[in-house]
Formats: structure tokens, sequence, C-alpha cells
């Protein structure tokens, strides 16, 4: 159909509907007054997804965690960023600050957060221009996490450079290294051109080893919901999330797999044992905790992080219960929190997101929402809590980061 036959054939359409007395307003001027009565109710009109806000009629107990019950870390914040990066790769040393110390420290005070972990220090001077803003400044509240150089990948020293760049970063003051999925689904032969590196890639054997000699835990984040390597079609659960950010999808071109993700991933936990890793966002799986539980029990150096993940956790509270009770010395508490993140409400940093996953970790109440959003922006479902014992929330909130982190 071309557009004028388009625009007629809709013309016609409403002319027909109006005749019919189906489109609201149409009828009292077209039909006896008790005929429309008996219809324009009973007429559904079309909603646009993004419109629809349910409200649920549900009638249960909301508990109102306001504070957690343990002092806290939160293993997994954004507070500073690069301010250069190009097709998913950091390019410069420089780092943007998210939110300055006081204004972060007024909401770690009322919700009992103790410490707030940043991943993202970068490198070189923007590394060390961030410990001493933050965690120089404010001892025991910053802790800021290292990230690699990608901009020297080319050079023939690479390996060498980035193994002698972490002792520097340590010396620096940064307790630990950050991967983001740069590695694995980014940073290619030419850094943004050329064929993906892997994340098991020998170039940063090194790397990894000098972490584990300087007791710096690795963060890393290797991969995405599972959702996001399906195709963004009506059949996708995270259809609004991607169609919000068709950026993020990794169906299609030349990404690797999720499995092919993970098992990269695996064989760099598996060849550097002395080398303690924090497996972002429960272990990149949050669907599949039986995976997530399996490689725990064969990665003793394997630790995971519960960020932007309740979600997936609280939809599965008796699976997640378990996984819990199971692996209580291994989960970390984090969150993703990026100050001013009003994009992402999974993940902004304030009161509320807090709260939600106080209650998610306190609490036992049912069908709740996982993130402040009038939509859920990660999935159209709510949550239950899994009512931790004192005994469990005191090692998530706190005790298995500190030491993981050596405090
Ligand atoms: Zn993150």
């Amino acid at each position: 159909m071309n557009m004028e036959e388009e625009k007629r054939g809709s013309i016609n359409r409403r002319e027909w509907l109006c005749r019919a007395g189906l489109i609201a307003g149409a009828s009292q001027l077209s039909l006896p007054s008790a005929m429309a009565q008996a219809e324009s109710p009973a007429a559904p009109k079309p909603l646009d997804l993004s419109q629809y806000e349910p409200k649920s009629m549900l009638r249960v107990r909301e508990s109102h965690v306001d504070r957690a019950k343990f002092s806290l870390i939160d293993i997994h914040t954004h507070i500073s960023v690069s301010t250069k990066s190009q097709a998913g790769v950091e390019l410069a040393p420089d780092r943007q600050y998210l939110g300055t110390p006081q204004e972060l420290l007024g909401v770690m005070e009322r919700k009992n957060i103790r410490a707030m972990v940043n991943l993202t220090g970068g490198y070189e001077k923007g590394l060390a221009e961030t410990v001493v803003k933050y965690d120089r400044a404010f001892p025991g509240r910053f802790y800021t996490f290292a990230e690699p150089s990608y901009s020297r990948f080319k050079e023939t020293e690479y390996a060498k450079l980035q193994a002698q760049a972490i002792e520097q970063a340590h010396r620096d003051g940064a307790r630990g290294l950050k991967i983001l999925k740069t590695l694995g689904l980014y940073l290619r032969e030419n850094i943004t051109s050329g064929t993906l590196v892997k994340i098991d890639d020998s170039r940063f054997d090194p790397m990894w080893d000098a972490c584990g000699q300087r007791n710096l835990p690795v963060a890393i984040h290797v991969s995405d919901p599972i959702a996001f390597f399906t195709p963004t079609d009506r059949f996708n659960e995270r259809y609004e999330e991607l169609n919000n950010h068709p950026d993020w999808s990794f169906y299609g071109g030349d990404f690797p797999s999720n499995d092919e993700l993970l098992a990269a991933r695996n064989r760099v936990m598996a060849r550097h044992p002395k080398t303690q890793f924090i497996v972002l966002h429960v272990g990149n799986f949050a669907e599949d905790l039986q995976n997530v539980s399996d490689n725990l029990d064969r990665f003793p150096n394997m630790f995971v992080d519960i960020a932007a993940r309740i979600g997936e956790l609280g939809r599965q509270p008796r699976t997640a219960r378990k996984f819990f009770d199971k692996h209580q010395d291994r989960i970390l508490f984090g969150t993703d929190a990026t100050p001013h993140g009003d994009d992402y409400p999974q993940q902004v940093f304030n009161n509320k997101l807090y709260e939600i996953y106080f209650r998610f970790l306190e609490s036992d109440d049912e069908y709740f929402d996982y993130a402040p959003a009038k939509i859920p922006p990660q999935g159209r479902w709510k949550i239950y809590g899994i009512n931790l014992p004192d005994s469990i929330l005191s090692k998530v909130y706190y005790e298995n980061a500190a030491r993981v982190l050596r405090i």
C-alpha cells in the first residue's frame, strides 16, 4: 500500500466505524441513544504497551525497610566513569565524577551503608585522582577498583605492560580490578575493529596473575540477561527494555553466545586459581541459578554479587532462598548504583533503590516492584522477599565483602 492508498484506506475505515457507531464520541451523533449506551462501554481501545501501568489489587503486607539491619558494603557501584569511549571501549584515563562524596555520604548514613566500592575507577592518572578524591578523603567509606587500559592493546608488550599497570594501580590505592563486558563483547584486535578478543585470550594471563599476587579481587562482568541474546520480538521477556535500548541486544552479528562467554570466563577462573573473581550480576546468569551454583561448586575462587538482578532472584524466591542458604559465604551485596543514573531506575543511586533491596533480602513480602519505576524496567513482573535469617544477612551485607576486600 502506498501512502495515498493507506490514507484513503484509513479514512474509509474511520467513516465506516463512525457510521457503525464504533468510535467513541461518534455514537451519539448517528445512533439511537439506547444502542449507544449498550455499545460504548464494551468497545475496547487499543493500548500502547508503554502506556500500560496496571495497579495491583492485591492486599498484602507492605514492609518498609528504611535501613539495612546490618551495616553493609555495596560492592558494585559506579561513582566515576570514563570521559572517552568508542565502540564500547574506553580510550582515556580521565574520569567524570557522577556524585560528590558529601552527597553520597548522606544516603549512606541514612541507609546504613558503611562503604561503597566504585568499580569504574579507570587507570593511570584517572585512577590515582579518584582514589585521592574518595578513598583517601573518607577512609573506610569508599574503595576504588582499577580497570585495564585497552588503548595500548596493540603494543607487542601489552601482556607485560598490563601486568605492570596492575602493580602501579595497587601502589596508587586500587582495591581490585574491574572487567567490563568490553572484554568479550567490544574489544577487537584493532581495538575498535577486527575480530572480537576472547575473554580467555592469553595476553591477559599476566594481568590475572598480577591481581592474584597483589590480593586484588577481579570484579568481572562478561555477559547479560539471556533475553539479550535472543531476537527482540513478541516472545522476548525483556522486549520493552531492549526496545528502549536497542544497542543492548547481542543477538546476531559476530557476538559470541552467552554459553561461549561463560565458558571462556570459566577457563580463566580455572587457569588462575589464586585469583579471586567476583562474578557480577549473580554470575551473569541469574535466570539459571543451578548453573551459577554448579560453577560456585567447581571454582572455589568464584564469588557473586546480586547487583541489578533482584528482579531475577525475586521472581524465583524459593530457588533464590536455597541458593543463598547454600552459598551464603560467597554472595556479596551490590546494586550497580549510579548517582543521577535516572535513565536506569534499576540502578539509580537513591534511598528508594536501597529500600527495595533491603525489603527483598529482609522481608517475606509478596509481589512488589524490584525497581523505583512506574513500569518495571527489566521485564513485566514483580518480586517476592526471601526473608534471610540474621546469620546469612550479616554475611551478605558485610562479612563476605570485607573478607574479599581484606578490610
Ligand atoms: Zn555495573
